[in-house]
């Protein structure tokens, strides 16, 4: 990470300590101060300066003058019957994104989730909560399953966005509930929003921020080849990494997300193979299963082999059914054999099961309701992906 070159930030809510500290003293306030606003940011969650009750008054004045406010709100919040708690987040432009929090604690071991590699934490008796995050608002891949990608882009999140999805969810936290793993899997494509994810993934990280370690952290892509290379560089491969496939055979995968049209399977597979994964860790690949799209024994044998020396786990996700598609997942029996296929040939493979349904928050369905008609017409003038 030493290397790390940032994009400039581009609001002051996502700056850094030594970013702060060029900007105060070009105030002419004390070294100090920078790391004071910095920990007011990033570990009290509190980005409107008229709440940082230990600065001067001129300083919190000119802090203001300068841009620096609270971001984002909780629009809603909704609590399914299973713990996992959906956060509907609106920003300054009115633009809204959900976030979810999923408890751990009623996750089986091998759901995604449970990021059951982990050795550097012990256990804690603490309900233990994995935020899914949302990168943007929609989606340019235009997947077909996918509701985000029906919706299209609407527009990036800054870093500060990013982290303000985190600092809404630590607030919202109840006694003996902690945060233990982010997962970017919310709306959009993360790495299509490089810069941004990055420095949120660098603030996220920071010892005087909230800390997140980067093993904790899983990045999800569509398959975006540069920027599997660029996070491979940028964090040495200490960020996890989940490739969404869903498919082994080009065609397939093409017509289920046309970013295969610009970054072809085995071009994506080569970007895997070279992702410098830590000593006892593994990538995470997902499988969303479409009724008679991916779902078939050969489709099954197929991943087999192009998986083949991968160290992977495989994530089965039966399709969440999405408005504005007729796309469904298959039945109870083609899962399990699909599953079986897999397992049989010696890979670690999961089915996920489906949390907070009654809430919709799983994956694929984190779009806004009542927006699904509007949406249905802007995909109309993107299909695919605009990079
Ligand atoms: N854009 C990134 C991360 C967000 S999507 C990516 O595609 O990986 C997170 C996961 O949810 C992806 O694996 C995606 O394929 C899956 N997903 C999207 N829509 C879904 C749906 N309707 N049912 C099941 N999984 C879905
Ligand atoms: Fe975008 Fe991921 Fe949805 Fe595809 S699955 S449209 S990449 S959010």
């Amino acid at each position: 990470m030493s290397d790390l070159k940032l994009a400039p930030a581009k609001n002051p809510a996502e700056r850094l300590p030594h970013e702060w500290e060029a900007v105060l003293s070009s105030w002419g306030e004390p070294r100090y101060r920078a790391l004071q606003v910095f920990r007011w940011i990033n570990q009290r969650g509190v980005s409107d300066p008229a709440l940082m009750s230990d600065l001067p008054k001129r300083l919190r004045e000119r802090l203001s003058a300068d841009g620096l406010m609270q971001l984002a709100a909780a629009a809603e919040t909704h609590v399914s019957e299973d713990g996992t708690r959906k956060i509907v987040v609106s920003f300054q432009d009115q633009q809204l994104i959900e976030t979810v929090l999923i408890p751990r604690g009623s996750v089986a071991p091998d759901d995604i989730y449970a990021l059951q590699d982990d050795e550097d934490e012990p256990l804690t008796s603490d309900t233990q909560l994995t935020q899914c995050v949302s990168s943007q608002v929609g989606c340019a891949m235009g997947c077909v399953f996918c509701a985000s990608g029906i919706a299209g882009l609407k527009r990036h999140l800054s870093a500060a966005e990013i982290v303000s999805q985190v600092q809404l969810a630590r607030s919202s936290l109840t006694d003996g509930a902690r945060l233990s793993g982010l997962v970017f899997m919310g709306m959009g494509e993360p790495l299509h929003n490089y810069d941004s994810l990055v420095r949120a993934i660098v603030l996220l990280s920071h010892p005087e921020g909230v800390g997140m370690s980067l093993r904790r952290m899983t990045v999800s892509t569509s398959g975006l080849v540069p920027e599997i290379d660029r996070l491979a560089r940028d964090f040495a491969g200490q960020v996890q990494l989940a490739v969404s496939v869903h498919a082994a055979d080009s065609d397939t995968r093409s017509r289920l997300m046309p970013i295969n049209k610009k970054y072809p399977l085995p071009e994506l597979i080569s970007a895997i193979r070279r992702y410098p994964i830590p000593r006892r860790r593994r990538l995470t690949i997902e499988y969303t299963l479409v009724r008679d799209m991916n779902d078939s024994r050969a489709a099954a044998e197929r991943l087999v082999k192009l998986l083949s020396g991968l160290r992977a786990k495989v994530n089965l996700i039966p399709m969440n059914s999405v408005a504005d598609t007729t796309l469904c997942a298959p039945d109870d029996p083609a899962v399990d054999t699909f599953q079986r296929t897999l397992r049989d040939a010696g890979i670690d493979t999961f089915l996920r099961r489906r949390k907070g349904d009654d809430i919709a928050a799983a994956c694929g369905q984190l779009a806004l309701r009542g927006a699904s008609r509007k949406v249905k017409n802007e995909f109309a003038q993107t299909p695919g992906p605009k990079l």
